[in-house]
């Protein structure tokens, strides 16, 4: 695949030309993801905002309720103290302490302690020994000594118990306090958490952060500096801001991590008693376990899609990098001979002359000749091993270090890029192919004859693109329709002249032909016998206005190539039938006129038909019409059968047949026993050498064997006596050539043809 490499990168260039539509996917992607990242840590920050709000809500309702309670003992207090200055009921101090107790009791107080101003006292009964303060203390603390002054309050000792203290009234003085005693655990218990299932932490402490109370456990409360001073920048302005809203008696919410690692809320609340603030603690996933639950489901969520999307678009990026490299091979790949196809030719070849110079190389293209025989013979499984193995034996001559190579351009067609000193060199090489491939060395394909059409041109010129080489190499190739075997055309200029002539001719060729520029000439067939005019061939000529006068030898072959000398066939075919016709008419003479019939038209098995519907507006015998069938023809991959059947259905119409340029090719006399043909045309290239004995003997060998067949002899361009003499002495029937005349336009021809008349008439 490394000879690829480069040719590969031409074709990813192609695929980078769609990588903008995934740039866009994954775009699109990255956008989602973060979407939704985005939208979960909103989601999240809801959360923890309506959490606040949430721990805020339930502080403050705990607030409010302890506050309650306390103000509601603080009342009843009063009212204690109340009603034991008015109605004073009591006759002596065991009945005071009894009092007390009893009220104690109802009223959940842990004691109460009556004191006058001048430190006398009296316990309810049964408290004084249970408690770890002395009276003294009690008197001497502020709001007691305040109660003395008429005011009610709660004061708290050495975080242990809460003293609410109310005056006694008697009349309108003041002579002793009333002190209810709530201990530790009874205040426990009113602040203990009465919401988040009791999970949370409280304590009471006064404006100056003094921890007052707590609810059980007061170690998080001890550790809350310790806790705070781990913690960020941000919960230490929290605490500094929380000491502050404390001051002014404003409660508030943030969130720390604790030093365990755990997240949790501190609530704040003023309980509206003395300067004293309730703290809550509460464990963050307390409250928001469950939502939390989802938000780390959501992120999960998201983290499975991201590992599924990066798991896709991996697949996805192998998928297409294998297709993309599958794509590659069979992008340069031809399929049938494993090598390289005409893309990567082109595309080596150019990297070829990016590297350095192709000045000595040459581009060569092979054709096999008529190769459809192989498929026809052998089937076409055998056809494309055929090729497999062409391009394998093309492979031992190349030369790879040379920076040679070859491809299979299509069909039975080979291109090769070789280093040769000159056409001699690349002629001698390529014979060296076509033998070693005619050798059929290791390999199985059928033993058959393969002749190729060749086709070279040379890089000479530096800024030459490969694909107007491959064309010149291709066209020099066409020009060797009907080259040797051993002849390679190399392109020149004088090439690409004569397609230019060509591919003019082909341009007018249509408005001639409606424009009748196309005339027949006739050219006699003379009796060797009488003299007589026995015949003629009708000969095209092309005299277009501007151009003068075109010979077949420039057009025929044209026509032949590109199809339309059907058309001109058929044309020349009426023209002659309206000049027999005329003469008819006229009252002339009619005498047999040979037409010429293109090869082509054994393309098309009913071609005849299509002659004999023009035939039949003329009103004009059969046999005055003879077909000339050129050799080639019956050499050819046409078919001998298609011929043999097309000579019968000529004869079953009518028409006569004759075999034209009978020698000028590779021409066998046992074409004569194989075809039914009525003529036989022996090429002028038979008489050329007429003083040559051997020649003599095969002309008279040839006319003998076509006599005793009883087919009519005809000697085509016969220019000398010595011709015609020898030619009478073997008895052939008839000549055709300058020595009587060269082809005439119609008028000359009758002129022609009258004086010869006038001559004989006059002998
Ligand atoms: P052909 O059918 O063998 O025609 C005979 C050619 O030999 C004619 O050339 C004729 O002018 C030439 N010729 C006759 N006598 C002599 C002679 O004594 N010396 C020399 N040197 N040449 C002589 P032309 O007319 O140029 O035609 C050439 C070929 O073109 C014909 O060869 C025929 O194959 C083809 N052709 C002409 N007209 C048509 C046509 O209408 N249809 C087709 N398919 N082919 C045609
Ligand atoms: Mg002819
Ligand atoms: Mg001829």
């Amino acid at each position: 695949m490394k000879k690829y490499a480069k040719n590969s990168l031409r074709l990813s260039g192609a695929f980078i030309k769609q990588g903008w539509k995934i740039a866009i996917l994954l775009f699109i992607t990255v956008v989602i993801l973060t979407a939704a990242v985005q939208n979960a840590v909103d989601l999240r920050e809801v959360l923890d905002e309506s959490t606040t709000v949430y721990t805020s809500d339930i502080t403050r309702e705990m607030a409010k309720s302890v506050s309650d309670i306390i103000e509601l003992k603080q009342t009843d207090i009063v009212n204690i103290a109340d009603s034991m200055g008015k109605k004073n009921i009591f006759l002596n101090r065991q009945d005071a302490a009894d009092f007390m107790r009893r009220k104690a009791e109802i009223l959940d107080f842990d004691a109460m302690l009556l004191l006058d101003r001048h430190g006398d006292y009296i316990w309810s009964s049964g408290s004084e020994a249970e408690l770890e303060i002395d009276q003294q203390s009690i008197f001497d603390m502020e709001t007691v000594q305040e109660a003395f002054n008429g005011t009610a309050g709660i004061s708290y000792i050495g975080q242990q118990d809460l003293y609410y203290s109310a005056p006694v009234w008697n009349g309108q003085e003041v002579h002793q306090v009333l002190v209810g005693i709530r201990s530790k655990e009874n205040m426990q218990s009113m602040i203990a958490a009465k919401s988040f299932n009791g999970k949370c932490l409280n304590c009471i402490v006064d404006s100056k952060g003094h921890l007052l109370l707590d609810s059980e456990d007061m170690r998080p409360f001890e550790q809350l500096e310790e806790i705070f001073e781990a913690g960020s920048e941000e919960v230490r302005q929290s605490i500094v801001q929380m000491q502050k809203n404390i001051a002014q008696g404003k409660g508030g919410v943030f969130e720390f991590i604790s030093i365990d690692g755990s997240r949790n809320y501190l609530s704040y609340n003023s309980l509206y008693v003395n300067d004293w603030v309730i703290m809550t603690i509460v464990p963050a996933d307390l409250i928001s376990a469950g939502s939390d639950q989802y938000v780390f489901r959501t992120f999960g969520l998201i983290g499975g899609i991201f590992i599924t999307l990066a798991v896709f678009w991996f697949l996805l990026y192998r998928i297409y990098n294998s297709n993309r490299k599958k794509l590659i091979r069979i992008a340069f790949t031809d399929t049938l001979t494993e090598g390289m196809n005409n893309k990567a030719f082109q595309l080596k070849y150019q990297d070829a002359a990016e590297k350095q110079s192709m000045q000595e190389y040459a581009i060569v293209f092979m054709d096999v000749r008529n190769f459809k025989l192989v498929n026809e013979n052998f089937g076409v499984a055998a056809g494309n091993q055929m090729l497999h193995y062409i391009y394998q034996v093309i492979g031992r001559h190349i030369c790879r270090e040379n920076y040679e190579f070859a491809a299979r351009s299509e069909n039975d067609r080979f291109f090769l890029c070789i280093r040769a000193d000159g056409p001699k060199m690349i002629q001698n090489r390529l014979n060296e192919i076509i033998e070693d491939i005619n050798a059929f060395h290791d390999t199985d394909c059928p033993h058959c004859h393969l002749s190729f059409r060749k086709g070279a041109c040379f890089a000479d010129k530096e800024d030459m693109d490969i694909r107007t080489l491959q064309d010149r190499a291709r066209i020099a190739a066409q020009q060797d329709s009907h080259g040797t075997e051993h002849s390679c055309v190399f392109y020149d200029e004088s090439i690409t002249e004569k397609i230019k002539k060509e591919q003019e001719l082909d341009g007018l060729f249509g408005e001639s032909l409606n424009h009748h520029d196309f005339q027949i000439y006739f050219q006699p067939k003379v009796g060797l016998k009488d003299g007589r005019l026995k015949g003629a061939e009708a000969l095209i000529r092309w005299e277009h206005p501007k151009k003068g006068m075109i010979f077949p030898s420039d057009f025929i072959p044209l026509f032949e190539n590109n199809g339309k000398i059907c058309r001109l066939d058929l044309y020349a075919f009426e023209e002659t039938c309206k000049i027999l016709s005329r003469r008819k008419h006229e009252g002339k003479a009619l005498f047999p006129v040979s037409v010429n019939l293109s090869r082509q038209h054994f393309y098309h098995p009913n071609f005849l038909e299509e002659f004999d519907a023009v035939f039949r507006q003329y009103d004009i015998p059969y046999e005055m019409i003879e077909f000339e069938l050129t050799e080639s023809i019956f050499l050819d991959d046409a078919g001998i059968d298609a011929v043999k059947e097309i000579i019968e259905q000529m004869h079953r119409m009518g028409f006569r047949c004759s075999l034209d340029d009978f020698g000028s090719g590779f021409s066998s006399l046992g074409m004569l026993k194989e075809f039914d043909v009525d003529t036989l045309k022996m090429d002028r290239s038979f008489f050329l050498d007429i003083s040559s004995e051997r020649a003599r003997d095969v002309i008279k060998c040839v006319v003998e064997l076509a006599k005793k067949l009883h087919v009519k002899t005809v000697a085509e361009g016969i220019e000398t006596t010595e011709q015609i003499e020898y030619l009478r002495s073997i008895q052939c029937d008839e000549v055709q050539g300058y020595i009587f005349s060269k082809p005439l336009p119609i008028r000359e021809f009758e002129q022609w043809e009258e004086h010869l008349r006038v001559t004989i008439q006059s002998c």
